[in-house]
Formats: C-alpha cells, structure tokens, sequence
C-alpha cells in the first residue's frame, strides 16, 4: 500500500476518507517501526513487557499520540479514533510486538485519563505516555469473559476506601504492569450497575500474579487480588458506573483492533506478493499461474474493504456520526476475520516455508488469531450488528 521504501511493490490504494497528513503520520510510523523499534522487540524476552521498546516508541514520538498535550502527549485532548488506527496499522505491519505494546499503553490507561481524579490523571498519564510506566486494563474473569456483568472479584468498603478480592485473567502487560484500570463489584446483585473502575498502583500490597504462555507472543498473565486496598481517590468515576467507564474506553479502541489485523493482513498480502515472483515453477513464476494471480487479487480486495470499513468506523468516532455502533462492530468483526484468512492464504502461496519455526508467516499465522476473541469476539459483534438491523 505505502510507497515507503519497506513496501516498493504492489501498492493498494490507500483511503480516500484520508488526508495527507495521515498518511505521512502512518508512512513514518511504518519506517520508525522497521528501522528503530523492531529491532529493539527482538531483543527481549518473548511473552513479557519490553520496557525499553516503550521507551522507544515514547522517544521516537508514537506513543504521545495516544495522549493529550497537557499530560506529555501529542493530542488536543483525546486520543483521535483515526490516529490511534493509522499508528497500530502502520506499526503491526513491522512488528506485531510494538503494535501490541503501544496499544495496551492506551487501553490500560484510558480509564484513568477518562475517568481519574485530575491527581491521579497527573500522577499516571505523564508516566504512561513517556513509556515509564506500564498500564493495564483488568476486566476479564474466569467466569467473565463475553459476559463481563459475571465478574466476581469484589470491593468492599474498608475506612476511606476499598478493599479488593478476586482474580482477574488475560489480563495484557499483568503481572508486571505499574498501574491497573480494575474492575469490580461493589453493589452484589445488581448487575451492570454494580461494578465499579478504580486505579491499582501495581506494587500495591496484596497484588500478585503469574504469566501465561499464549499460541503468540503477547505479555499477559493472571492478576490476584487478597483484599488489596485502594483509597476512594483512586476510584475512576463514579461508584456504580464501572461498566461505563470500561465501555467508554473499549468503543474509542475498538476500530482500532480492526487497524491492527489490517496492519497484519498487509504484511502478509505483501509477503505473498513478492513471493510469487521469486519462486519458480513450472517454467515460470508462481505469478504466471492464474489461480495464484487471481488469490492476489482477491486478498488485495478484502484487504482494500476490510481497511475501509476500519478507517470509516474511526471517522465516524471522530465526528461523532450516527450508527457508530453497527460501523465499529462491522470493522473489528470484518477486519479481524479478514486478516486471518490473507494470513493463511499467504501460507499457502508460501508452501512448507512459512511453516518454519521464525519465519514471519509463521509469526503472523499464531499472532492473527487473538484479536477474533478479545475485545468483543466476532460472533458476539454479529449479535451486536443483528440488534442494530431493526429498530
Ligand atoms: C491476547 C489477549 C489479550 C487480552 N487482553 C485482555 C486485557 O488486557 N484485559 C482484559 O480484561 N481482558 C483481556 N483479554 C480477555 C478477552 O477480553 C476475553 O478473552 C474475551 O472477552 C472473551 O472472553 P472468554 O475468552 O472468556 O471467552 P467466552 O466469553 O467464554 O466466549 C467464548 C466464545 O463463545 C461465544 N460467545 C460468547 N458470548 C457470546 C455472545 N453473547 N454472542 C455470541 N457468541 C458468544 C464466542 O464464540 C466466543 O468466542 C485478552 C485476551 C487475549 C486472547
């Protein structure tokens, strides 16, 4: 897609919804990304934060984007939906690695910057932002993963402030983030409305957890919670409104779980269709086979639409249009399964290569399949955009 010197051939169009500012912003975070970053993530450890590959994407001038000007960040205010997708496409086209450390940096903090005390915003945005604290967003249970209203972990009041008691799983940058969104019920029984958000400093006394290894390399593990204490200052909006603090950050990220598929998918359809010309056979390329021109062709297509749908859905957050709902759920759900199925083709295109342990279509084909669960799994976005075709 990008005429930046990582990709020189095959370029798809790029979306007309887009300015010429953002493509600069995404065609420099792709190249800060090949020639700076990836080469820091490959230095760590797999499947744990990578502390100074924050730092970089900090010093390198990405991760302000995510935040606002006041708080050592780079935006007006909030972090723009269009931006946010443009930086985890362009940078899950390099290093999946980065992307993900990026965009975990928002998730985890969002709550905060939303929702915080102006001490607590000032206490964590400037830190996270600068890439010298790691953030985590701890929602999902066990028991409550789709069906988050589940959740069990409890706060009971204790003095001025509460005492916390549960285990959370899945949780990204867990158990070495610095600080935690946490989610739990205040009020029992009463559903959605019991839940409350609150900002867990990671060395809190009480905390603990362990890593959990994944088909890809992603740092996230389990975090317990035995009766932690948080003081009522670090509750993140109201008692009882948890479910709307969580949702608030998860509609402005949720596009950009689209972006970031995309950003695989590109790889993968540009993998494949410098491949094609290299390898011979049969007295020619594998280009010059019709049914392997025609799969290029059908990639490029549903990556074409699949980017569309996710930077029309960005758009419309930004502005504030109307059916962002049915837009947000078509985007995540159609470029996630989307860029699945590139990846695969790209496999198949590749034969037994791509199948050995470190190549990139190996690494794409294990780190695609996440992002169809997490954030809203596919099959629960449908039932969201079925709820959306009446009324
Ligand atoms: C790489 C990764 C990173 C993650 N990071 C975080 C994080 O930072 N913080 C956090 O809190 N969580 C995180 N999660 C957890 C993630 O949000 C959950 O995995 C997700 O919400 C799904 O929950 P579950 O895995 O328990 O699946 P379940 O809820 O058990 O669902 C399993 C399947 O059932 C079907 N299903 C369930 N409900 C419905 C429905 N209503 N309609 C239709 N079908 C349905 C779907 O096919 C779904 O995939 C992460 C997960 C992964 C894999």
């Amino acid at each position: 897609m990008a005429e930046s010197p990582m990709s020189p051939i095959a370029p798809l169009p790029w979306p007309a919804i887009l300015d010429d500012d953002q493509r600069a912003l995404y065609d420099r975070a792709r190249r800060i990304t090949a020639e700076v970053l990836a080469p820091i993530a490959d230095t760590g450890q797999p499947g744990r934060v990578n502390r100074p590959l924050l730092r970089a994407l900090a010093t390198e001038d990405l991760l302000p984007y995510l935040f606002p000007k006041d708080y050592g960040g780079r935006q007006p205010e909030r972090v723009r939906a269009t931006d946010l997708c443009l930086l985890r496409d362009a940078i899950a086209t390099e290093s999946t690695e980065a992307e993900t450390a990026l965009a975990m940096q928002g998730l985890g903090s969002y709550p905060i910057l939303e929702s915080g005390s102006p001490e607590l915003v000032e206490r964590w945005i400037p830190e996270v932002a600068a890439g010298r604290a790691v953030a985590g967003f701890a929602l999902s249970e066990a028991a409550a993963g789709s069906d988050v209203v589940a959740m069990e972990t409890t706060a009971e009041r204790d003095g001025d402030g509460y005492r916390l008691s549960g285990e959370k799983l899945w949780i990204s940058n867990a158990p070495e983030a610095d600080v935690y969104s946490v989610f739990a019920r205040t009020a029992p029984g009463e559903g959605s409305r019991g839940i409350t958000a609150f900002a867990v400093p990671g060395d809190s006394p009480g905390l603990g957890g362990d890593w959990t290894e994944l088909l890809a390399h992603h740092p996230i593990g389990s975090l317990t919670l035995d009766g932690v204490f948080v003081p009522e200052g670090n509750l993140l909006g109201e008692p009882g409104h948890g479910m709307r603090v969580a949702l608030k950050t998860l509609s402005r990220f949720r596009p950009s779980v689209g972006a970031f598929a995309v950003g695989m998918g590109q790889a993968a359809f540009e993998l494949a269709n410098r491949h094609v010309d290299e390898r011979q056979a049969f007295g020619g390329s594998l280009r010059n086979l019709q049914v392997v021109s025609h799969k290029l062709a059908d990639m490029a297509m549903r990556l074409h639409s699949a980017r569309l749908a996710v930077y029309d859905a960005a758009a419309a957050f930004d502005r504030g249009d109307d059916r962002l709902t049915f837009r947000s759920s078509a985007a995540k759900a159609l470029a996630t399964e989307t860029a699945q199925s590139i990846v695969d083709d790209a496999v198949q295109l590749h034969g037994a290569r791509a199948l050995v342990a470190g190549h990139p279509l190996e690494l794409l084909y294990r780190e695609v399949r996440a992002p169809r669960i997490y954030e809203g799994a596919t099959d629960v976005q449908l039932e969201i955009i079925a709820r959306e075709l009446t009324g």
